[in-house]
């Protein structure tokens, strides 16, 4: 079976992709843990040494992985440099770990009480569309760093960069089978991550629904597990705040990536005594947007990343619905949708669903206790941003809103020497950050007789 991939600005057909079967996938896992069982047995210092030729190959194809991330999803050009260097980075800092898996040394009676982090074996990382490389590298370094081999299952839609950055492993000489991407459908490739019993542990990144089966799934055989899900986050914007600087910046916390994005803050909650200000300084923001032709320099804004999902978004916004406003896009072939601002009921469908498009609903709330019962009024809690020049305040409501990645005066969520994930069903474990390569270790305890 072949998988074919086309490009979203133009809906033209840019590659196929052969797709793994069952056996394939058990071959690939087999090849993995005999790589594994080599790696694990270097010399730290050596292992660290090819991670780090592993990022002077990414950095080296920075522009060739972006130029292949725009062709395949559509992300604009500026962007999509931005996420081949990430992977190289994150592959840079998590180089440094082979050598600071320190164990412990615990005083107790009648000898030497040691641990160790010992490597998993196996780990199976499952990747979303949104952010292809980038959600990978997160999986695949730390785990690659902590002793592990990686079998990767890109989405159906977006394996191209995945599979490149397999191609790149090898010239930077990581040995034969320790990184494969394995493409192909999710109930295939993916499900078979999480039977086969050689795979020792699960990365998964998509929706709340697929993660909750492969949670259930990786039950049957205790299976470690890490779930990045979904997320419906609210910007929280106080009276007192710069008024002017939080309506500039909305747009971005939420329309990046055409809101394709877990922390898009979808959620704009507004102190009632500021909304309509906010309003007249938010509806220009968002007609400034600039929305177009990826490969374009200037471009803020792409397409969505298939016909499908354009048609799930553009449920979400019925011809009846309470559009506040709207920015531009290209009509025409490509999966375009324009960024759309709502002001729904608090209990709408669109006020409580994750779209996942450039949709943004705006609610007016009373006082701090209502901005915060309201944020946390989902079932997913994964970031978030409180707009206040009252630091107390700041402070109080990041405190008090549940949810893994919260930034204040700012929409930054993401770094990679932070941790990353989500509270409630936005998921479970963290990502990224110093504590990243533990997750990919069994904590071994050793203790030593002295006569
Ligand atoms: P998805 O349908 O859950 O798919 C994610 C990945 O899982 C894909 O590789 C998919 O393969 C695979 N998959 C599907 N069914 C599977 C199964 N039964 N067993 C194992 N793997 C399976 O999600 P998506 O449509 O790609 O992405 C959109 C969703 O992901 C949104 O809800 C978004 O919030 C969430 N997301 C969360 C984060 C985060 O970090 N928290 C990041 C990005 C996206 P196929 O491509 O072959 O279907
Ligand atoms: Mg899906």
């Amino acid at each position: 079976m072949t998988r074919t991939i086309v490009n979203p600005a133009d809906g033209k057909v840019v590659t196929t992709v052969e797709s793994s079967t069952i056996e394939q996938t058990d071959a690939a896992i087999a090849r993995a843990a005999e790589a594994q069982r080599e790696w694990a047995r270097l010399a730290p210092a050596d292992r660290g040494r090819m991670l780090r030729r592993f990022a002077d190959a990414v950095d080296g194809a920075v522009e060739e992985l972006a130029a292949l991330e725009v062709r395949n999803s559509g992300h604009p050009i500026t962007q999509a440099r931005w996420e081949a260097a990430h992977v190289r980075d994150v592959l840079e800092y998590y180089s440094a770990s082979p050598e600071r898996l320190f164990g412990r040394q615990i005083p107790v009676a009648g000898g030497l009480d040691v641990t160790f982090q010992e490597p998993l074996g196996v780990v199976g990382v499952i990747t979303p569309w949104n952010f292809p490389m980038t959600i990978a590298s997160w999986g695949f370094a730390p785990a690659l760093a902590a002793g592990n081999a990686v079998v990767l299952k890109p989405a159906d839609w977006t394996p191209l960069t995945s599979l490149r950055l397999g191609e790149l492993a090898l010239t930077a000489g990581l040995p034969e089978g320790l990184f494969q991407v394995v493409p192909g459908a999710g109930s295939v490739v993916g499900e078979r991550f999480v039977t086969n019993e050689t795979v020792r542990k699960v990365v998964f990144t998509g929706s709340t629904e697929v993660g909750k089966r492969i949670m259930a799934g990786c039950a049957e055989q205790v299976k470690r597990v890490t779930l990045e899900l979904g997320g419906k986050s609210a910007n929280i914007v106080f009276a007192d705040a710069d008024l002017e600087r939080a309506a500039a910046t909305a747009p971005y916390g939420v329309f990046e990536n055409a809101g394709q994005d877990c922390c898009a803050r979808s959620r704009i909650l507004v102190e009632r005594s500021v909304y309509d200000r906010f309003m007249e300084l938010l509806e220009p923001a968002v007609a400034n947007v600039r929305v177009g032709d990826p490969n374009d320099e200037s471009t803020e804004m792409g397409p969505l990343v298939a016909r499908e999902h354009l048609d799930r978004v553009r449920s979400f916004v019925p011809d009846d619905a309470d559009v506040a406003f709207r920015g531009s896009a290209p009509t025409g072939d490509g999966f375009w949708f324009a960024p759309t601002v709502l002001t729904p009921a608090r209990d709408a469908r669109t006020a409580r669903d994750e779209i996942f498009g450039p949709v943004v609903s705006v609610f007016p709330f009373d006082d701090e206790a209502d901005a915060v019962g309201f944020a946390n009024a989902s079932r997913f809690g994964l970031s978030g941003s409180i707009w206040t020049r009252d630091l107390s305040r700041g402070i109080r409501v990041a405190r008090a809103v549940e949810s893994g990645n919260l930034s204040v005066n700012s929409h930054s969520s993401v770094r990679y020497s932070t941790p990353f994930g989500g509270f409630k069903q936005s998921g479970l474990g963290r990502e990224l950050g110093p504590d990243a390569p533990l997750a990919f270790t069994e904590t071994k305890n050793v203790f030593l007789a002295v006569d």
